[in-house]
């Protein structure tokens, strides 16, 4: 042991050794909040600002119905996606599916979804009392991983995911590290930081194909599923 160094220590008083540990730089940049809004540094998505966000698949106006800052999926008119690309992100929805569930069962029963970087599936069903197959119920990662528990609310009420996305990685064609993705479910932790394994696929397994930034994508699965309160947080873990 170095004597000297031992010494030099021994005449910090504790204050000044505790000093020793304290980091002062970045310092995080201030970020306002109030209930029920975007935080102050969010890209609002869905809001006062209509479907503004939004488009067709194919460009051109979001085609679906828009009512008192409410986004209903209007069936047959396509998916909508935003106009702007993500990365890494944290994203809030709240969505509602109908009340009415006649003749409705398992994935027929109100289903959407919201797709990050227009491939990667969370799941949207009106999971309440509904069997399905659990990799394919509300809050699965589509065909991929189940959600730890079901924490849906009964049909007609407003539920809402809280996500966190670390998109894929890629060095040229090939993968360098998949992506990763957990999800609140009205507040409950569903997916922990779950290994995403690919695109989602209906059929078959998914597997990976290198993009880059793309746009958030909801799902027209022909049912009348409402959105509200959708913001984004770029993350700058992905620059
Ligand atoms: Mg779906």
């Amino acid at each position: 042991m170095n004597s000297h160094a031992v010494s030099a220590q021994e005449t910090l008083e504790p204050w000044q050794q505790a000093e020793k540990t304290e980091v002062w730089e970045p310092v995080p940049v201030a970020v306002s909040t109030t209930e029920g809004q975007a935080p102050s540094d969010a890209i609002v998505l869905i809001g006062s600002n209509g479907l503004n966000a939004w488009q067709g698949l194919e460009g051109g106006e979001a085609p679906w119905s828009l009512q008192n800052n409410v986004v209903t999926v209007k069936p047959g008119t396509g998916d909508i996606k935003t106009k702007q690309k993500f990365c890494d992100i944290q994203l809030h929805l709240e969505w509602q599916t109908p009340t009415d569930v006649t003749d409705m069962e398992g994935q027929q029963r109100n289903n959407s979804g919201v797709f990050l970087q227009q491939r990667y599936e969370v799941q949207i069903l009106d999971s309440y009392n509904n069997k399905t197959y659990p990799n394919g119920q509300a809050a699965s990662i589509y065909k991929q991983t189940i959600p730890l528990v079901n924490a849906m609310r009964p049909a007609g009420e407003w539920q809402y995911y809280d996500i966190i996305f670390t998109a894929p990685r890629f060095s040229g064609s090939e993968l360098s590290q998949p992506g990763y993705v957990t999800v609140l479910h009205n507040g409950v932790l569903v997916q922990n930081h779950v290994k995403i394994q690919g695109k989602t696929e209906w059929i078959g397994a998914p597997s990976y194909q290198a993009h880059g930034c793309e746009p958030l994508q909801l799902q027209d699965h022909g049912n009348l599923v409402s959105f509200r309160n959708m913001w984004v947080r770029e993350l700058n873990t992905a620059k």
